[in-house]
C-alpha cells in the first residue's frame, strides 16, 4: 500500500505517516547517494547524509554543516555507532531540545541501516536484541509458518525468535503474557513479569501494508493502550519516539 492511501484510510494518523514518507526517502536517497560516489572517508558519508537531510527536509546545508564539526569534535564515530550521534552536545536558541533529539535521530537512522548487510539471517535468540545494532526490537512479524521475526527500529533487520515470549526478560510463560487486538488484528503482547509490551502482526498484514515500520505506526493507538495501561516500549519507533501519549 502506498502511504496515500494509507493516510486516505487512517486520515487521523496523517501527520506522523507523512513524516515517516520523508524519512524512508531520505533513507532511500542516501542509500542511493552512497552508492553513486566514491567515498574517500567516514566524513564524506556524513557529509552525504547531512546533505540529503537538508535536501529531503528542506533545511539549508549552511545551518546543518556544524553537525559535521561536532561530530569530528566529539571523538566519536557514528559510521561504527550512530547512537553516538544522539549524543551531541547541541545547543540551539531555534529547536527545542525534543526537536534536535529528533533531528539527530532522523541523521542517524541511513548510518543504522548501513551497519546491515544484505542477506544477514542473525537471529534475536541470544539476548533478544538486535544481533547487528545491538538494541531492543518493539515490533514482530508472525510468518504463515507461526515463527516469529523480531524487527529493528534503527538498522531495520529482521530476525528470528521464540514464538512466545518477551525479549526483554525472555520470560516464555504464556499465562503471563496478555494479548491486546485492535480492530485490524494487529496485537500487543504484555509482558506481566517485566511491563514490556512488544507488538505483533501476521504475514498478511505485512502482505497489505508492505512494509513493517508503516504497520507499526497505523498502530499508534495500541501504543497508547498499552503505554496507558503502565506498559514500556523498550525502542523507539520508525519516527523516534518511544512513549507515545
Ligand atoms: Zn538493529
Ligand atoms: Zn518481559
Amino acid at each position: 500500500m502506498k502511504i496515500e492511501e494509507v493516510i486516505k484510510e487512517k486520515p487521523h494518523l496523517q501527520s506522523p505517516i507523512e513524516l515517516y514518507g520523508r524519512i524512508r526517502t531520505f533513507i532511500d536517497q542516501c542509500k542511493r547517494e552512497k552508492d553513486r560516489v566514491k567515498l574517500d572517508s567516514d566524513i564524506s558519508l556524513i557529509d552525504i547524509v547531512i546533505k540529503t537531510f537538508s535536501s529531503v527536509f528542506h533545511i539549508p546545508y549552511e545551518s546543518l554543516t556544524f553537525l559535521k564539526d561536532e561530530i569530528l569534535k566529539s571523538g566519536k564515530d557514528p559510521i561504527k555507532e550512530p547512537t553516538t550521534l544522539w549524543s551531541l552536545p547541541i545547543q540551539s536558541e531555534e529547536l527545542s531540545k525534543e526537536e534536535i533529539e529528533r533531528m539527530l535521530f532522523i541523521i542517524s537512522k541511513p548510518l543504522f541501516v548501513f551497519l546491515r548487510r544484505e542477506g544477514q539471517q542473525a537471529s534475536f535468540m541470544e539476548n533478544g536484541k538486535c544481533p547487528i545494532c545491538g538494541t531492543d526490537s518493539s515490533l514482530s512479524m508472525i510468518t504463515e509458518n507461526n515463527e516469529r521475526i523480531m524487527i529493528c527500529p534503527l538498522c531495520e533487520h529482521g530476525g528470528s525468535f521464540f514464538r512466545i515470549g518477551c525479549s526483554y526478560c525472555f520470560n516464555k510463560d504464556s499465562s503471563k503474557i496478555e494479548i491486546l487486538l485492535d480492530d485490524e488484528d494487529i496485537r500487543v503482547e504484555l509482558c506481566l513479569e517485566c511491563n514490556t509490551y512488544i507488538k505483533s502482526f501476521k504475514e498478511t498484514h505485512y502482505i497489505k501494508y508492505k512494509d513493517p515500520f508503516l504497520i507499526d505506526l497505523v498502530s499508534l493507538p495500541l501504543d497508547i493502550i498499552a503505554q496507558r495501561k503502565g506498559y514500556i516500549r523498550r525502542s523507539p519507533n520508525i519516527l523516534g519516539l518511544r512513549i507515545i501519549e
